[in-house]
């Protein structure tokens, strides 16, 4: 078939991080390019995730500064929270964000189609209203969704998606799960006075970060009256007559009783009934499109980018592999993804941050390391009269010098590990951070003071 018998060069499914910036390049290197989007423009970040997300964590954090203006001479008088104010002036940020993408996609000349697609051949998509097109490529971007876990009465839990929308702030809230979406809207729903309970089906929290900071930001968020629940399953969730509801735990006597239940407990590729398999593409276990470095999957004429590959669930990585694909494959730039010291934050209360190896690992990995801790107590606490303390750790491979990882937990840790992940990402040694001037004072001078 010539280059000119396909409708598009290419057609994206899923309107998110990864699939409009692959759209948007690959136009403006010459294709002529569709994407379809069955929600909105924007995807899990913008419309459902990070950014609204964030808001409420800044909106949040008020409650905290007003507290504290006080020791700063300031009289604040009748402090009241508006929930709904606050949630609809988020959505409305949504929703400018909304239209920022869609003029992104229109100024490239970028043909949208807002309804469900699916693959019904190597080169073939089937619209929702049923009309066939082709493309010379086939891009999925569809990202991925929440897991819902199965115990009866599973149905009355809200999920991260419908978070946003809650028509009133409940008094107790109880979280399923103890990875990010949990331990951020812990934070958010603790420091809007909300009584917190956080369950999971381990022992852990934030599996993968390193020890110490785990353990840190479980001793300051029990110290601020977040509740923990470790090794229990769910039983089942009754709903009473008042909405209210029971939420039974396997190993408690007494059901928890909760205004909102929120399942944070993974989010899956969202592959389900995209046709894939049917075409013959390769999806694994999670149902995630499987891929190679080039982000192709086993159909040459299909390929797959961001949370939908279940390789890195991160905004920043999507973005990345859209670029490279519209790159390589209309750009002629052969451009290869690092994964390597991928730099991540919790936006808890404390947040903390990471990039590079935890001591573990890199204990495993190097055998004999250098691990360097900060453990302090930032200005800020001491001047707002809290107990919480700061902790940096930085892990150094013994032979070489140089910083493998790391890792923090305090005020605007993400701010300022995004600025260190660079020398860690650039090979940097300890004594590089020794050598730089202090900037003081700050948080992040504790970064080149480590002894
Ligand atoms: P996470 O993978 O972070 O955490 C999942 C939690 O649920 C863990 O505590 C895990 O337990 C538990 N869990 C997993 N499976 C089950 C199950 N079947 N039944 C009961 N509990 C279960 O997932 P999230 O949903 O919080 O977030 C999804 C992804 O979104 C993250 O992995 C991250 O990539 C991304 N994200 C990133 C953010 C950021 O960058 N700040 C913010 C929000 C999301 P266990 O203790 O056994 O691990």
């Amino acid at each position: 078939m010539s280059e000119a018998a396909w409708d598009y060069d290419l057609f994206v499914i899923g309107a998110g991080s990864g699939g409009v910036r692959a759209s948007r390049i690959a136009a403006a290197h010459g294709a002529r390019v569709a994407v379809a989007e069955e929600f909105r423009v924007g995807g899990t970040c913008v419309i459902r995730g990070c950014v609204p997300k964030k808001l409420l964590v800044y909106g949040s954090h008020f409650a905290e500064e007003l507290q504290d203006a006080a020791n700063y001479g300031w009289t604040v008088e009748k402090m009241t929270f508006d929930w709904a104010k606050l949630r609809d002036a988020v959505l409305r940020d949504v929703d400018r964000l909304n239209a920022a993408y869609t003029s992104t996609l229109e100024s490239n000349k970028v043909e949208r189609f807002l309804e469900r697609a699916t693959v019904v051949g190597p080169n073939t998509v089937r619209l929702a209203s049923g009309r066939e097109i082709t493309a010379k490529y086939i891009l999925i971007a569809t990202g991925a969704w929440p897991v819902r876990p199965s115990f009866p009465g599973a149905e009355h839990a809200i999920t991260s998606n419908e978070v946003f929308h809650l028509e009133t702030l409940p008094k107790r809230v109880v979280i399923a799960g103890a990875g990010y979406i949990a331990l951020e809207f812990a934070g958010i729903f603790n420091a809007l006075g909300c009584h917190v309970t956080v369950v999971n089906r381990s022992e852990t929290l934030l599996r993968g970060y390193d020890a110490a900071l785990r353990d840190r930001l479980l001793q300051i968020t029990m110290a601020r009256s977040i509740e923990y629940k470790f090794n229990c399953p769910f039983e089942r969730v009754e709903k009473r007559e008042d909405g209210s509801l029971a939420i039974h735990l396997g190993g408690q006597t007494q059901a928890l009783e909760a205004d909102v239940l929120l399942v944070a407990t993974g989010r899956r590729p969202k592959t389900d009934g995209l046709g894939l398999e049917d075409v013959g593409v390769e999806l694994g276990e999670k149902g995630e499109v499987l891929v190679d470095a080039t982000g192709r999957t086993n159909v040459p004429s299909i390929y797959a980018v961001g949370d939908v590959t279940d390789r890195v669930q991160l905004t920043p990585i999507a973005i990345r592999e859209g670029q490279a694909f519209a790159d390589r494959v209309f750009g002629g730039k052969d451009t290869r993804i690092s994964y390597d010291c991928i730099p991540s934050a919790v936006f808890s209360q404390p947040p903390l941050a990471a990039v590079g190896l935890t001591e573990g690992e890199a204990r495993n990995r190097y055998g004999s390391v250098k691990v360097y801790t900060s453990d302090f107590r930032p200005m800020k606490n001491i001047f707002g009269h809290r107990p919480e303390r700061g902790l940096y750790k930085m892990v150094v491979d013994a032979a070489s010098d140089r910083v493998l990882g790391i890792h923090m937990i305090g005020p605007e840790a993400p701010e300022i590990l995004q600025a260190a992940a660079i020398a860690v990402k650039a090979g940097l040694t300890k004594a590089a951070f020794d050598d730089t001037v202090a900037l003081h004072p700050s948080m992040a001078e504790e970064l080149v003071l480590l002894k």
